[in-house]
Parts: structure tokens; C-alpha cells; sequence
């Protein structure tokens, strides 16, 4: 069954035929910004297997650096995808609608956590990158 997801206004949906992969936490500073939260919830997806259904046209895309951005939705600011050179690699859990059959499966770089955020136990945690 095809994964669906869309931003907090309704207006941009995309629909998935395949499965996300590498669901993880990212908990670095920059993470934090870009997702407004204590941490980025993500996870991968290949390219050819995504498809806006509707509201493409709201997307903004802010690239931060070499070819990586994030693209949201300008009329309410939910962050839906990650592109690198323009193709999109991979989305923000939290836009996903139902259960896309993925847990968070790492929790990176939570040596540079907020102060005020407690990590949840039980998943593998790297206070950096996951060893390559
Ligand atoms: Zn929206
Ligand atoms: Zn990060």
C-alpha cells in the first residue's frame, strides 16, 4: 500500500509507491533549526518512487549547502523533503500520515542535543554521525 503524507495545511500531498528506509534522529544544531523540534525525524526514499499529488507549486526550497536543501510549503511552513541537486532523497516522518511501517532507528549526533531534551531509551544513539 502506497504511503501518503502532506503538510500541516492540507494543501501539498505526495503519495510514495515503495518503502522509506533508514529512519533515523538527527539531534545536531542545525537539525534542530531546520525543523523547528528538538530533532529532525527523517528517513530515505528513492526518487523515482515519489510523486506530489497536489499543491506542488506551494513548494519553497531552501538549499543550506552544496546542493542539499529542504523543501516546505509557503502557505504553513511544514517541512516536507530533503533534495539533493534537486531530487528528493528523502522525508520528514512527521509529514507522513498513518503508519509507513518505519521506526526511528538511530539517534544521531546527541552529543550536540538541546539542554532541555531527553532522548528516548532503548534505540542505538551516536553523539556523532553513525560510524560509516
Ligand atoms: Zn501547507
Ligand atoms: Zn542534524
Amino acid at each position: 500500500m502506497a504511503i501518503t503524507g502532506e503538510c500541516f495545511c492540507g494543501k501539498v500531498t505526495y503519495r510514495i509507491n515503495g518503502k522509506l528506509r533508514d529512519a533515523r534522529s538527527c539531534h545536531c544544531s542545525r537539525c534542530r533549526k531546520a525543523f523547528s523540534s528538538q530533532a529532525s525525524a527523517y528517513a530515505e526514499v528513492a526518487s523515482d518512487a515519489f510523486e506530489w499529488l497536489t499543491g506542488e507549486n506551494l513548494l519553497t526550497t531552501y538549499e543550506s549547502q552544496d546542493g542539499y536543501g529542504l523543501q516546505f510549503c509557503s502557505r504553513c511552513g511544514s517541512t516536507l523533503c530533503g533534495i539533493y541537486d534537486g531530487k528528493i532523497h528523502g522525508i520528514t516522518l512527521g509529514c507522513v500520515n498513518g503508519d509507513p511501517e518505519i521506526e526511528i532507528g538511530m539517534h544521531i549526533f546527541v552529543g550536540s542535543k538541546a539542554k532541555w531534551e531527553v532522548v528516548p531509551e532503548g534505540v542505538i544513539q551516536f553523539d556523532k554521525g553513525p560510524p560509516t
